[in-house]
C-alpha cells in the first residue's frame, strides 16, 4: 500500500511537471470567473504568475478579453456540462500575447484555438471548467500565406503582362458567363471589339519595342474610359474587347465613338517621336440569331471588319443581315 502511495506520489509530480512544461494553456475558472489554475505556459506568455492571477476574476486580469462573449461562451458548459471551442478564424486570439517564433515573424500576435470543459467535482456538479489555450500561430501565419499566394497566382493567371487588362482565356470565360446570364435574362448587352489600324506601319517604322507602347496606350485609354461592370480584355496582338453590360448597341455606340476620338486625337512619344494612330470597332447585339458566345464574337468582328473596309477609323454596329450577306 505504502509502495503503491508512493509510486502515485511520484506519476502526480510527473504529471504536475508535465502539466506546467506543456506547450498548451490550461486555466481554471470557479463559477465567479475566478482563477484557480493557471499554468507554465499561461505564466510564460502573460507574464503573470499563479501568485499573481490566483483569486482574480480573469477579466479583471485581462481587460482586452471580450467579457459579454466570454460568459455566452462559458455558462453553457457550467449548466449543461457541454464543451465549448472557439478557433482562430472565428476569433484570432482569446488572450493577447505576442507572437515571439521566429519562423512566424510576420505575425505580431499568437493566434489561438480555445476549448472550455466542464469540471465536476465529487457530487457531479459542474464549480469549475478548464480553459484550454492552443498556439495556432503557424497553421494560421500559413494558411494566410498560402491564401495571399494563390490570390496573387490567380490574378496573375487572369491578366495580360502587357496591358494588365484582362487576358483572352479569363474574358472569354467571363464572356461565357455573361452570355448564359443574357440567355436567361433577356436584358440588353453588347460586345465591342477593336483593332489598332495600320498597326505593322507602328512596328516597321519604329520597333516592336514601340508597337508595345501603342498597345499599352490604348489599353491605358480605355481603361480609363471603362464603368465598373464593363468587361474589357486584350483580346489578340493589338485587338481588344469589351463586354458592355446592360448596354443595347445604339447606346455601346456611344461609347466606342468616345474612345475611338480619345485615341484618334492623343499620341504617345517614342524616342523623340509623337506617334498617332487610329482604331477600327466593332459591337453587336445578341441578335436571336446569335446563339453562341462564338457567335456573337464572329458577329462583333463581322462588324468590326466593316469599320476596316469602309476606311477605318469608325465604328460600325453589326445587322442580322450580315449574316446571310455574301
Ligand atoms: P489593319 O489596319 O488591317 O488592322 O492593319 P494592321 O497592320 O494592324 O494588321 P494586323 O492586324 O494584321 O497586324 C497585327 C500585327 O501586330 C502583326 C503582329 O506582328 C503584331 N503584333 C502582334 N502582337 C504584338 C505585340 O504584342 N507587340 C507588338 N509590338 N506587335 C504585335
Ligand atoms: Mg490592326
Ligand atoms: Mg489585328
Amino acid at each position: 500500500m505504502a509502495m503503491n502511495n508512493q509510486v502515485e506520489f511520484a506519476e502526480f509530480h510527473w504529471m504536475m511537471d508535465m502539466f506546467q512544461t506543456v506547450d498548451i494553456g490550461f486555466i481554471v475558472l470557479d463559477r465567479e470567473y475566478q482563477i484557480h489554475v493557471w499554468n507554465g505556459f499561461m505564466e510564460n506568455h502573460s507574464g503573470l504568475s499563479p501568485r499573481e492571477v490566483r483569486g482574480k476574476s480573469i477579466f479583471d486580469m485581462f481587460s482586452e478579453l471580450d467579457e459579454e462573449w466570454f460568459r455566452h461562451k462559458s455558462e453553457p458548459v457550467f449548466l449543461l456540462k457541454n464543451r465549448a471551442f472557439t478557433i482562430w478564424e472565428q476569433r484570432p486570439f482569446v488572450f493577447r500575447f505576442r507572437n515571439y517564433r521566429p519562423i512566424t515573424g510576420t505575425a505580431d500576435v499568437m493566434f489561438q484555438n480555445i476549448s472550455i470543459i466542464p469540471l465536476s467535482d465529487t457530487t457531479g456538479k459542474v464549480g469549475h471548467i478548464c480553459i484550454i489555450v492552443y498556439d495556432v500561430t503557424d497553421v494560421a501565419v500559413n494558411k494566410k500565406e498560402s491564401e495571399a499566394a494563390n490570390a496573387k497566382l490567380e490574378q496573375l493567371s487572369r491578366t495580360d503582362q502587357l496591358t494588365g487588362l484582362n487576358n483572352r482565356g479569363f474574358w472569354e470565360t467571363c464572356l461565357n458567363a455573361e452570355f448564359k446570364r443574357i440567355q436567361r435574362t433577356n436584358g440588353p448587352c453588347s460586345l465591342l471589339m477593336f483593332d489598332i489600324d495600320h498597326f505593322k506601319r507602328i512596328n516597321d517604322g519604329f520597333g516592336h519595342a514601340a508597337g508595345d507602347i501603342a498597345i499599352r496606350h490604348t489599353a491605358d485609354l480605355l481603361r480609363n474610359s471603362l464603368r465598373e461592370t464593363d468587361i474589357s480584355g486584350r483580346y489578340g496582338g493589338e485587338e481588344y474587347a469589351v463586354i458592355l453590360v446592360d448596354t443595347p448597341a445604339l447606346q455601346g455606340r456611344i461609347f466606342a465613338e468616345r474612345i475611338r476620338k480619345l485615341i484618334e486625337q492623343s499620341s504617345f512619344n517614342y524616342e523623340g517621336t509623337d506617334i498617332q494612330f487610329t482604331v477600327s470597332m466593332g459591337i453587336s447585339d445578341v441578335h436571336p440569331s446569335i446563339t453562341t458566345a462564338q457567335k456573337w464574337i464572329e458577329a462583333a468582328d463581322s462588324a468590326l471588319y466593316r469599320s476596316k473596309e469602309g476606311g477605318r477609323n469608325r465604328v460600325s454596329i453589326y445587322e442580322e443581315k450580315e449574316e446571310n450577306s455574301p
